[in-house]
């Protein structure tokens, strides 16, 4: 027995995954079908974990609208970070006080446009950015973003380029104050798919340190911390279950703020719709590169441009599951288009049976998020990668 082989069972309710493939049973490949059953799943496990919280979901792991409207239902916010994104969540009825506006890198007409459209929540981590808050959206609630550490053990790492240093931080509420605008609290993403916990741990530590000078120092009360995603999904690398977070990351909280919590944000993406996708692909073309090649080529109708962006560096390994059965072969794994970059796996060689044949399916579990939202419109002709969604 290879510990490679993927089964059902390890990433999916066998009920979901019948009713899925039933459904992709009757559909042309490539496509993502979502159960958005499981999606309320995921949403419910972590408002049971973090009854306190309030829960963000970050639109870019996958806008669509059913989704949308699913967790609206469900009583979410929403994290925003273009007007596109707002244009899409106001449509669907979502009331202005239920978004944020959670992008640092902003134009000065796009501030304007979130205020008159209602939102009142804002982050920054740069004077030039609060400055163009404070004036396009005047006494707005602001809260900053850290620098944090943990991008090593992040799959998919969300820092360099957001956040500040702990002193600017403090100069940043400082400033706000001073511009009319609320100081309202702090923010961080530890980075998406975070497998160690306690970068959580390291970046409250920062937060408590800003909340206590900004009190000692200058009387000003924040009430806000953002804790960000970086929560887990499950893909060939595990990670520990999401009870284990929420027990961790909240002993850290009342480690450092006692039992009187300020207001706790979580801006879920990945964690709540991951698991709840399969992306389903054909086989293509089978090939080796000699007679005596001891590995397979094996080239599908989906690929790094068509939704696999993030096989980029191999950070994201997706199970990836066949009827077929068997023997197994070592295999580089690659996508359709006339682009070399169009290679998932090449350095991690993933097993397949040697019985996998050109016009089989290969079903990538746990495809749920960053996948359609992800694919070129146009590359080499090919169309964006569809997505279903049942349940
Ligand atoms: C992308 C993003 C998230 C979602 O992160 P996940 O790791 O997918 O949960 C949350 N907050 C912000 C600001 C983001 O940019």
């Amino acid at each position: 027995m290879q510990a490679h082989i993927v089964q059902i069972e390890d990433y999916y309710n066998p009920e979901n995954f019948a009713d899925i493939k039933k459904f992709a049973d009757t559909q042309e490949t490539p496509f993502v079908v979502i159960d958005r059953r499981i999606i309320r799943q995921h949403y419910n496990d972590l408002t049971g974990f973090f009854p306190f919280a309030k829960i963000y979901y970050a639109v870019k792991a996958n806008p669509g609208n059913e989704i949308l409207e699913l967790l609206r239902d469900q009583g979410s916010c929403f994290d925003i970070a273009s007007t596109y994104e707002l244009d899409k969540v106001l449509a669907l009825d979502v009331s202005p006080e239920r978004c944020s506006y959670g992008n640092t890198i902003k134009k000065r007409k796009d501030i304007r446009y979130f205020y008159e459209k209602g939102v009142r929540l804002y982050v920054s981590d740069s004077e030039p950015d609060l400055r163009n808050i404070a004036l396009e959206a005047p006494g707005s609630k602001v809260y900053i973003r850290l620098l944090t550490e943990g991008s090593h053990t992040a799959d998919w790492p969300l820092s360099r380029k957001f956040g500040c240093q702990t002193d600017m931080a403090v100069d940043l509420l400082v400033l706000a104050k001073e511009l009319g605008l609320e100081p309202y609290g702090v923010s961080f993403h530890v980075g998406s798919q975070q497998r160690d916990i306690s970068a959580w741990d390291a970046a409250i530590d920062k937060v408590k340190t800003i909340f206590d000078w900004l009190k000692n120092e200058q009387g000003i009360q924040l009430k806000m911390i953002n804790m960000g995603g970086g929560f887990p999904a499950n893909y060939l690398n595990r990670t520990n279950d999401l009870g284990t977070y929420a027990d961790e990351i909240k002993y850290y909280l009342h480690e450092d703020f006692g039992d009187e919590l300020p207001e706790i944000i979580l801006e879920p993406g990945r964690s709540l719709c991951s698991n709840a996708g399969v992306l389903v692909s054909e086989v293509v073309l089978i090939s080796r590169k000699s007679t005596s090649s001891l590995h397979r080529w094996v080239y599908t109708d989906v690929g790094k441009f068509s939704g696999l962006i993030e096989t980029l560096g191999e950070s994201i390994k997706y199970p990836i599951y066949t009827e077929r059965t068997g023997e197994q072969e070592e295999c580089v794994i690659a996508g359709p288009t006339c682009d070399s970059a169009d290679i998932m796996y090449e350095d991690h060689k993933y097993e397949l049976p040697l019985s996998l044949e050109i016009g089989d399916r290969l079903y990538w579990f746990s495809t749920g998020a960053y996948t359609t939202s992800y694919s070129a419109i146009e590359f080499n002709g090919f169309p964006p990668l569809k997505q279903y969604v049942i349940g």
